[in-house]
């Protein structure tokens, strides 16, 4: 199967290099030529555990050099993914297959704007990277990836993709839930990342005071009050869970908290700023989201 990766960043040349030392035919797209470059002379580096790994990729910023693509697999940011999309349409075949790991909601909306939705599907992946520099990445999280069908089917396809992330050391399992699963990510990034940025804190730090457990609370609440009205199913206490994976991660900084250390954008009309357009879409308040949005959004006009 023949994998194109574009966004080619932190994650993208994760999953890129992992693809290609399995053996996979992979071809890196980004628009980033000093990461291009690097990579092409003198490979991707990958980090793990203080280990260094250096991988022979296909990399280039002209997707149009590629040909066809098997699969899209598609890492750019949340609010870059219509021009992504737009610029790889010279990848796409009759059978190509678009594969969104993205973080937050609206990805299957932007992407089936441009692409028939039968060649869409949709995932989540509880593994993490950093882009160190040109040619440098890290591999920060390992979790599992979940992928499967917009309308929840079995198919040959899913099972086909999650083999070959198993073979490339990518724990995937084909879901028939992937919708429940993407809101039960969601639910994390809503309650830490924009409250890591606006405080500055550590993911942690964020249960060591009333006032930000309060809002973090809020925040999850709502968002759960919005997935209850759509008819997603919700396992367990997701609150809780938001706690939990606050926790678990302690130490770290959400990639929103250093997307404002480094003055960058943000994904915040994926996250808390989905969950208040679903709200507005069925009538019912999100005043705390809506609240924390306006705040990030006004704070990176600054930027
Ligand atoms: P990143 O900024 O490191 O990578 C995005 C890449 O896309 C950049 O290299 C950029 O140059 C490239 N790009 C932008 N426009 C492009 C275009 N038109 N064509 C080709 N390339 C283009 O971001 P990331 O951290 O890898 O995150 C990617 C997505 O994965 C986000 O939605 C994020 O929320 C999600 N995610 C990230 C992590 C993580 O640990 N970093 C974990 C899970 C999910």
């Amino acid at each position: 199967m023949k994998t194109v990766i574009v966004g080619a960043g932190a994650m993208g040349s994760l999953f890129g290099g992992l693809l290609t030392l399995s053996g996979e035919e992979v071809w890196l797209v980004d628009i980033r030529k000093d990461h291009v470059d690097a990579m092409r002379t003198g490979g991707l580096t990958l980090e793990e555990g203080g280990k260094h790994q250096v991988i022979r990729v296909n990399a280039t910023t002209d997707a149009a050099s590629v040909g066809k693509g098997d699969l899209i697999l598609l890492f750019v940011k949340t609010y870059q993914t219509e021009k992504a999309v737009s610029d790889s349409s010279v990848l796409q075949g009759e059978d190509t297959i678009y594969l969104s790991l993205q973080n937050g909601l609206g990805n299957e909306e932007t992407i089936c704007k441009r692409v028939d939705r039968k060649k869409v599907i949709l995932g989540v992946t509880g593994q993490g990277a950093t882009y160190l520099g040109p040619g440098f990445v890290r591999h920060a999280g390992w979790g599992e990836t979940h992928i499967g069908e917009l309308e929840g089917e079995k198919s040959a396809r899913t099972a086909q993709i999650a083999q070959m992330l198993n073979r490339a050391g990518i724990p995937t399992r084909a879901s028939s839930e992937i919708r429940d699963l993407i809101w039960g990510k969601l639910f994390a990034n809503v309650g830490i990342n924009a409250l890591t940025a606006l405080t500055g804190m550590k993911n942690g730090q964020l249960l060591d005071y009333p006032e930000t457990l309060r809002l973090m609370e809020a925040l999850v609440s709502e968002a759960i009050g919005v997935a209850k009205q759509k008819g997603i199913r919700i396992e367990g206490d997701p609150v809780q869970k938001v706690k939990e994976m606050a926790e678990a991660t302690r130490g770290n900084r959400s990639s929103m908290g250093q997307d404002f250390d480094y003055k960058r954008r943000t994904e915040i009309d994926a996250i808390n700023g989905a969950v208040v357009r679903e709200a507005q879409h069925l009538g019912i308040a999100s005043p705390v989201n809506q609240t924390v949005t306006d705040l990030v959004k006004a704070i990176e006009k600054s930027f």
